[in-house]
């Protein structure tokens, strides 16, 4: 409640003084160095290690932590120092989380990213979306949570170009793998893979052993869900030795308790079960409890799959009880559809089927398929923008920067003899650089357009139908689509040939792009159909744009080897921006048919 007051009051308070970081002569790391400098400081400075304490208070006394950055708080908003409380919310933020109160978390980290939007810090911008992210993957909001990710990884990568510092490296890491984890949640295992593994060298690069056996755990687990047991078991191994060293007993439970996954999946029960009291005991021994949790739950299947029924019954409602505690969701379904097999196992089928709806009830909660288009559509934007950021490297620097653009360039199955020297990721003299970005920007040029009319292909109209969506979704204007097609079209085939056919639809492409505005999009959508999006535009207005086509095409007739042909176009308009985009390409599908049924040639509205 306390909290919750706080951040009001932030929100609506006036930001007065112009505030700069304060410097500290000493850079205190440990909770005892920031007590001692506790005692004599003052003002700002007092401020910022209040905050800094906060933080790494945070996990091991949670209560205390939330009192400091409480404290940091007044003090930052008596001083009337922005910074001191953007970093004050910022550490209320994690106090919030470690306690499970994700609201009252969002909001925290929120504010304090408004203040640092204020301020254009991109650095504390961009650690405030990682926590964003961190948040909703928590509760599962899968699209959510890769969109913060996403805004954070551009922060740090930009950073990281300029030189950044071993710190922004290390952070670059850390979302590479969180972002892996988002990928792998929905489904998406090689991305998630691509993701660690690039994660993995960082940590390597820069020495930071102790993100390396999560990583390595996290790779495991993709080999694991991909059946590739022996990689897995390896890899899994690989993760506790590196954990042991370095004393991450969450990690140390967790590797013990999927290498028991790995024999319980080898069907070797009996070393599974070790390694799952293994798992236990250092969980308890060091109290972390989703590791408690994680081997309960891999306990009540190996009781199920040796008939324990009881007891594997009663193992499921502890660990369910923890779930709780732990606002897990993600183990709770776990744990439901486990028991639910046991149910099976024990033939108490109305128990079962019960318990099947539960989990059904709590998994479509989490993971509704209208989400995972949503990522989709997220992820798409996002190495879409990667992709033409990294064009623009490579025309400036005329240096290969990494293999990825490489496998792109290959995947277009355009490639040169200059393509295939870089897939060798050579660095070359400056002529043949500036050959390779000009190759490179045809092939880039080429896959997002229709080789024949030179309009935007379907792929390219998708992007910019989804990017045109996310912007009327924030301004809430509309746009306009027609949907258009040749009438009669299969005739002039016939009748003219095909090349003829050719050169009728690049004069209708010609016709069409004259009546459009620049900020028009114009698609070939399949074969004699013709996709435009007009951005900021009523159904009205898009219907009179559809009338004004109609009218170039009907008017003249076209010439092909002296030959004139008179062509019509029939025409369906609908407005997007107030339903998903699917829905009103349909609708403008649909009335584009109405209108051939009613006669061709004319243009007809939802
Ligand atoms: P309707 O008025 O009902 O739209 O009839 P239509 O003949 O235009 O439509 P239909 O779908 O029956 O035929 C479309 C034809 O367009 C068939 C296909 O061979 C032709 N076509 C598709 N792509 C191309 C192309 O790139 N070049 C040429 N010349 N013809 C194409
Ligand atoms: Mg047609
Ligand atoms: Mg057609």
């Amino acid at each position: 409640m306390f909290d919750r007051i706080i951040v009001l009051r932030s929100v609506t308070g006036i930001f007065r003084e112009q505030s700069m970081r304060v410097v500290h002569e000493a850079k205190p790391k440990t909770c005892r160095e920031i007590e001692n400098l506790l005692e004599t400081a003052e003002g700002k400075l007092r401020a910022d290690l209040l905050s800094k304490l906060a933080v790494l208070t945070g996990e091991s006394d949670q209560p205390r932590s939330r009192r400091i950055a409480a404290a940091a708080f007044e003090l930052a908003e008596e001083l009337g120092y922005r910074r001191g409380k953007a970093d004050a919310l910022f550490a209320l933020g994690d106090a919030a989380r470690i306690a499970g109160e994700y609201r009252l978390a969002l909001e925290n980290y929120a504010t304090s990213l408004n203040i640092f939007q204020l301020l254009g810090d991109p650095i504390q911008q961009g650690r405030c979306f990682r926590r964003l992210g961190d948040v909703h993957f928590f509760i599962n909001n899968l699209n959510l949570s890769l969109k913060y990710y996403l805004s954070a990884l551009k922060i740090f990568e930009n950073a990281a170009e300029k030189g950044g510092s071993h710190y922004i490296r290390i952070n670059l890491g850390h979302l590479m793998a969180t972002i892996g984890n988002v990928l792998k949640d929905s489904g998406d295992l090689e991305g998630a893979l691509d993701y660690y593994n690039q994660c993995h060298s960082i940590y390597t690069q820069e020495g930071f052993s102790a993100g390396i056996p999560g990583v390595l755990y996290n790779k495991g687990n993709v080999f694991f869900i991909q059946n590739r047991m022996d990689e897995a078991l390896n890899i899994y191994k690989q993760a506790l030795a590196e954990a042991e060293v370095n004393k991450d007993y969450y990690l140390v439970s967790m590797a013990l308790n999927s290498i028991g996954s790995v024999f319980m999946a080898g069907d070797n029960l009996d070393s599974a079960r070790n390694f799952f009291n293994q798992s236990m005991i250092v969980a308890e021994q060091h109290d972390r409890k989703r590791g408690i949790l994680a081997a309960t739950v891999k306990l009540v299947e190996l009781g199920r799959l040796q008939k324990n029924y009881k007891t594997a019954l009663d193992l499921s409602k502890d660990a369910e009880q923890l779930a709780g505690e732990l606002d897990d969701r993600r183990g709770h379904t776990d744990i439901l559809k486990e028991r639910a097999l046991v149910y099976q196992g024990m033939r108490k089928y109305k128990k079962a089927m019960e318990t099947i709806l539960l989990f059904e009830k709590l998994r479509g909660e989490i993971l509704s398929e209208k989400r995972t288009r949503e990522l989709d559509i997220l992820r798409i934007r996002y190495e879409t923008e990667v992709k033409e950021h990294k064009i623009e490297l490579l025309k400036k620097e005329r240096t290969i920067q990494r293999r990825m653009i490489l496998a792109s360039v290959a995947g277009l199955a355009l490639a040169g003899v200059s393509l295939i020297l870089v897939y060798r990721n050579v660095r070359f003299r400056t002529r043949v650089n500036k050959e390779l970005a000009d190759a490179y920007s045809r092939v880039e040029k080429l896959s997002r357009s229709d080789s024949l009319t030179g309009l935007a292909n379907r792929r390219a109209m998708m992007r910019s139908l989804s990017d045109e969506q996310t912007r009327s979704s924030r301004t809430g204007r509309r746009y306009g689509l027609i949907m258009a097609d040749i009438d009669d079209f299969k005739r002039v085939n016939d009748r003219y040939g095909h090349a003829c056919g050719d050169e009728v639809l690049v004069e209708v492409a010609s016709r069409m792009k004259k009546a459009l505005r620049s900020q028009d999009f114009a698609s070939r959508w399949g074969g004699e159909e013709f996709l435009l999006l007009l951005p900021e535009t009523s159904l009205i207005g898009a219907a009179r744009v559809a009338e004004k086509i109609r009218e170039s095409i009907a008017a003249t007739p076209f010439l092909c080897e002296k030959i004139s042909i008179n062509m019509t176009m029939t025409f369906g308009v609908s407005e997007g921006g107030g339903v998903p985009v699917d829905h009103a390409i349909q609708q403008a599908d649909a009335a584009m048919y109405r209108a051939k049924r009613k006669g061709k040639n004319r243009v007809d509205s939802i």
